[in-house]
């Protein structure tokens, strides 16, 4: 049972606080910051023994709309432009089944810079804005922004800016609780209302009884991310992915589903997300950027079946699954592994990559296609179309592909799946019927996507920019709230 209800004066509340978080990650963490920073009494429940969530582990891309760093450098962009650019990666089908929900997305889009900003200026989170070559498509203009370290390194990692707002709680006495997951919400069995969160510590691997937390709260949110990490849910929702293997955390088991179909919220469509390419058997990730730069994929007929160049990763991975065995072999040769080397935001990633040997290499078609079994006169074929004057799928590269050849089994794994609480634009949760629960909030994953549930629509960099975001608009309402009440 994952929502109780109960008399209030009869529980015995360990502690009062005024927002109580469920999920220390993207979303939670910025909540947090956003709150504390305004003097709000915040208790953080974080189930893993350390914070950061899948924030800590994605690759670091951040989208942000009209951004301190953005108009920096003069660049005009909006909320409209944003959400125009994910109308765009609608396909005439999909946008007859799937609905974009355009305010949601504007409402995000449009708080994204101060959210920016505020993680800039407050956080200290050192962030820059990529405008150099490797851009991602999807986006009309450059809003992609990456967390810097403290040594000028661009890590392609989240955790530079989850440790920075791990700090900023910190110092601002959020009382933080690792190793707390959310066991129940508590709802007034009068007035319906949300009055708390009981949480359970971690079992220790040696059974003892584990004391239970009741912490009454004037607010909660929601922060804990979808349900990738529960196989069951997983496959029933997408028997597809029964096949591929996850990367990501294994805390995100779908607890807000759970409370929301306890409490007859409203769902979202379900959605999920694949990342990569992965190197097989290894499962090491190949910066997808590599593919974008002149690399080509082929199928177990060694055949090319996209311009893996011209497709936003999550189509690539859906064209990769769709092949036999869900398996392509992706090919780049030495210059192309060389032009990663030199470029500043790709060299410190790609240096490991090598060094974990994910690439094969091979000085002739005919090794290279020994060293997976594939035809060599069809893979002949493919490199010498590849290389022609007009090759089937395109390639924009001005380089032939030539040996020494650079090659990877690869498969696309999994990073994503959702089905998000429907929310208002304040990101109040939202009952079957429409009305929003006044004190309930949900945010990052747990709440709506912007994605409507179309596969086909996803600009890289605008799932962190969610959780961000959607944290940072609940911690400054309830600052304001609490501050209106106080
Ligand atoms: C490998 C990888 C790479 C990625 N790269 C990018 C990228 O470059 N750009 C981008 O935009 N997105 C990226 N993403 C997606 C992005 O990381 C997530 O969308 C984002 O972190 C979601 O934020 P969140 O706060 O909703 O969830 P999270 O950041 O996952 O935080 C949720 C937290 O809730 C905790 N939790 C779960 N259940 C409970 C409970 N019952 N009680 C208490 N705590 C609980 C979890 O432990 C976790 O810490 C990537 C994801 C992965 C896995």
């Amino acid at each position: 049972m994952f929502v109780r209800r109960v008399d209030p004066a009869r529980v015995d509340w360990d502690h009062e606080t005024e927002l109580a978080i469920v999920g220390g990650g993207g979303c939670g963490l910025t909540a947090a910051a956003a709150a504390s920073q305004h003097g709000v009494d915040v208790t953080l429940f974080e189930k893993a023994d350390r914070l950061g969530g899948k924030a800590r582990v994605a690759t670091g891309q951040i989208c942000g709309v009209d951004t301190p760093h953005q108009r920096e450098v003069g660049i005009d962009d909006s909320a409209d432009a944003f959400c125009e650019d994910l109308v765009d990666q609608q396909t005439a089908e999909s946008s007859a089944k799937y609905d974009l929900n355009r305010d949601l997305i504007t409402t995000v889009a449009g708080n994204s810079g101060a959210a920016m900003e505020f993680l800039g200026d407050v956080v200290g989170a050192g962030l820059t804005l990529h405008r150099g070559r490797f851009e991602m498509p999807g986006h009309r203009v450059h809003r992609t922004h990456y967390p810097v370290r403290d040594d000028g390194v661009v890590p392609r990692a989240g955790q530079p800016l989850t440790d920075r707002l791990e700090g900023t709680i910190r110092s601002n006495g959020v009382d933080v609780r690792t190793g707390f997951p959310m066991d129940q919400l508590l709802l007034d069995e009068d007035t319906d209302a949300v009055i708390g969160v009981v949480s359970k510590e971690n079992p220790d691997p040696v059974p003892r009884r584990q004391p239970n937390h009741a912490v009454r709260a004037d607010y909660v949110l929601l922060a804990c991310d979808g349900f990738a990490a529960d196989r069951e849910l997983v496959t029933d929702r997408f028997p597809e992915l029964a096949q591929l293997d996850y990367w990501g955390t294994r805390e995100n088991t779908g607890d807000a589903i759970r409370v929301a179909d306890e409490l007859d919220l409203a769902l979202d469509v379900p959605l999920y997300d694949m990342h990569g390419p992965f190197s097989v058997p290894d499962g090491i990730y190949l910066p997808n950027e590599l593919v974008k730069a002149g690399s080509i994929i082929v199928n177990e007929s060694a055949e090319r079946f996209m311009d893996c160049g011209d497709v936003p990763y999550r189509v690539m991975d859906m064209r990769i699954l769709e092949q036999e065995h869900g398996t392509g072999y992706l090919i780049l040769d030495r210059a192309i592994v060389d032009e990663f080397l030199d470029a500043d935001l790709t060299s410190h990633q790609f240096g490991y990559v090598l060094d974990d040997g994910a690439f094969d290499t091979a000085d002739s078609v005919d090794e290279l296609a020994a060293l997976y079994g594939l035809d060599a006169d069809a893979l002949r074929e493919t490199i010498a179309d590849v290389n022609g004057d007009d090759p089937a799928y395109g390639r924009a590269y001005p380089h032939e592909l030539e040996p020494t050849f650079y090659a990877a089994k690869i498969r696309p794994m999994y990073v994503k799946a959702r089905q998000g609480i429907r929310v208002d634009r304040r990101l109040r949760c939202l009952r079957a019927d429409g009305t929003p629960v006044d004190n309930l909030y949900a945010g990052g994953n747990a709440s709506e996507s912007l994605e409507g549930g179309d596969p086909n629509v996803y600009i890289p960099g605008m799932d962190l920019m969610t959780a961000l975001t959607e944290g940072y608009m609940v911690g400054t309402q309830v600052a304001e709230r609490t501050e209106a009440v106080r």
